[in-house]
Parts: structure tokens; C-alpha cells; sequence
């Protein structure tokens, strides 16, 4: 599943449609009035968390990508069309993704400060809201979109890995301050993640589907906790509380 740096980077591949006309849009996406979408002036991208968001003067179209939602950009793909966007220059079409028709600008329905990559990113509020779950194993608070939008399975075992925390402990049991260097480690990850893209280099995961702990060198224990795969080095992942 992408996580928000890549629908960040996607919205940067997609910038070129801002200020374009909607001619038309179709798809079998529910609950999108279609035909009263045309005409409309596209003005501005933005993202939330792993949403993108067509932002027009009076709706906003949502996209999730989902686990196997697919795109193509001035192309089609052999599938069911889920939303197509059709502007005066460019089209763009979505497969296998849930999207959404929302009234109105996204500023009513979406807390900018819980997403990783927005300038507007409260570290302290995350930590607080971490905090009131200290009964959550770190591993699955981290993937809150609630709490950290935009955080996935790879930024979350890359975080835990990089600030020592092992994915069994409990929220409660670890200090607030190591909470604050995962949070901020989350937001420094995304950022690099987004220039790994941008430069067309490959992720430089430290644990995330290695072998061996970059660190020591110690075999990789990988386990699905709370249904996610996390990736973890028993040696240099400090566990707080039982876990
Ligand atoms: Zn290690």
C-alpha cells in the first residue's frame, strides 16, 4: 500500500492539471454525480495522509489507493475504471481505488496537523494523542491515521528500528520523549522517502525486508503482529513492558 510520501510524490506528478477544466469524468465509483462534474476548475492537489484530493472551487474529489489501486496518467489500463478524469490537456484514471465525492473544500473534513507531510504537522498533539492509548502496542499506534497520517508498514518498522523501540511495547511503558523522536523520526523518514522518489533512487530500508539488522548484523525477526508484518532486531530494539 503506497504510503503518503508516494501519493505525495504523485500529487507532484499530477500538479500539471491544476487550472485545467473538468470535460468529463466516469467510472464505477458509487456516490460520484457525475454528470454535474464537468465544467468544474481543478484548483489545487493536495494530500492527506495516503488520500489525494482533487480540490474543485465547490467539491473535492478523494482518492485512496488502497491495497491494489492502480493509475495511469494520459494512458488507460485493461481494467475496470474506477474514476476517470478527463481535463482540456490531460487525463487521468484510477483502477481498484475507493473514491469519494466530498461537498465542498477539504479544509471542513480533514485535521491538516495529523498528516506527516503538512507544514501545519503537530508533533506535541501526536505525542499527546499516543499517549492516550497506552494500552495500544506501539507498532499499531503508529499505523493510526488518526495520529500520524500518512504513516505506513515500512515507515512504521524503519522508525522503530532507527530510535531502538521494539514493536511489542506497550505505548504507556515507553517515555513520552522516545514517543517524540518516533514522531519526528516519521516525519524526517517521509521526507527522505519522498527525495528517494523524486531522485529516482532506491529506498535505503535500515530493517524493512532485510535479512540482518543494519546496525549489528543480527538475523531479522519478522512478525505479523496485529496483522501487519513488522520487521525487528531483538539485539538493538528495546522492549517497554511486557510487550
Ligand atoms: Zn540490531
Amino acid at each position: 500500500m503506497p504510503e503518503g510520501p508516494q501519493m505525495y510524490y504523485l500529487k507532484e506528478q499530477l500538479d500539471m492539471l491544476v487550472g485545467q477544466t473538468l470535460k468529463s469524468a466516469g467510472g464505477d465509483a458509487p456516490d460520484i454525480p457525475f454528470d454535474k462534474l464537468s465544467g468544474a476548475m481543478l484548483t489545487e492537489i493536495r494530500t492527506f495522509g495516503k488520500e489525494l484530493l482533487f480540490c474543485f472551487e465547490s467539491f473535492t474529489l478523494r482518492v485512496h489507493l488502497m491495497l491494489f489501486g492502480k493509475y495511469a496518467v494520459n494512458d488507460t489500463l485493461p481494467r475496470k475504471l474506477r474514476l476517470g478524469l478527463e481535463f482540456e490537456e490531460d487525463d487521468v484514471n484510477f483502477y481498484a481505488s475507493s473514491c469519494k465525492y466530498i461537498g465542498g473544500r477539504p479544509d471542513n473534513h480533514y485535521h491538516w496537523p495529523s498528516d506527516l507531510m503538512n507544514p501545519a504537522f503537530d508533533a506535541a498533539e501526536a505525542v499527546n494523542r499516543l499517549v492516550k492509548k497506552p494500552g495500544a502496542l506501539i507498532c499499531d499506534a503508529l499505523l493510526n491515521q488518526d495520529i500520524l497520517a500518512g504513516a505506513g508498514n515500512k515507515i512504521k518498522n524503519e522508525i522503530l528500528h532507527i530510535r531502538r523501540v521494539h514493536p511489542r511495547s506497550r505505548v504507556g511503558e515507553i517515555p513520552p520523549s522516545r514517543l517524540r523522536e518516533l514522531v519526528d523520526e516519521a516525519v524526517r523518514l517521509s521526507f527522505r522517502y519522498l527525495e528517494w522518489q523524486r531522485a529516482g533512487e532506491e529506498n535505503d530500508w535500515k530493517i524493512y525486508k532485510r535479512k540482518e539488522c543494519s546496525r549489528d548484523g543480527t538475523t531479522v525477526t519478522k512478525e505479523e503482529i496485529g496483522g501487519r508484518s513488522c520487521y525487528f532486531c531483538e539485539r538493538c530494539q528495546e522492549l517497554f513492558g511486557e510487550g
